[in-house]
């Protein structure tokens, strides 16, 4: 079953669970959901990208090294170097 994402039309009046947005999975075969199940107020549907990682800016070399991760840089065919 797929798992689809919603929010509030108008979040300002809406209950603090569709005001955020919230998962539900549904059967495909069923109609897309128009009110939260909760406040009852108009909810629309959040088209999300799956298994895109939410990452505003490439991590650099220094502050993956700062967290404790080893950056191997790929030199030649199968060779890894240690930066
Ligand atoms: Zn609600």
């Amino acid at each position: 079953m797929p798992l689809y994402e919603y929010i509030a039309d108008n979040p300002e009046q809406a209950c603090r669970i569709c005001a955020k947005g919230f998962e539900l999975q549904r059967p495909v075969d069923r109609a897309p959901l128009e009110c939260c199940p909760l406040c009852r107020r108009p909810v629309r549907k959040v088209i999300s990208l799956p298994n895109t990682p939410r990452v505003s800016a490439p991590l650099s070399v220094s502050a993956a090294k700062n967290a404790g991760f080893s950056i191997l840089k790929r030199r030649d065919q199968g060779v890894y170097e240690k930066l």
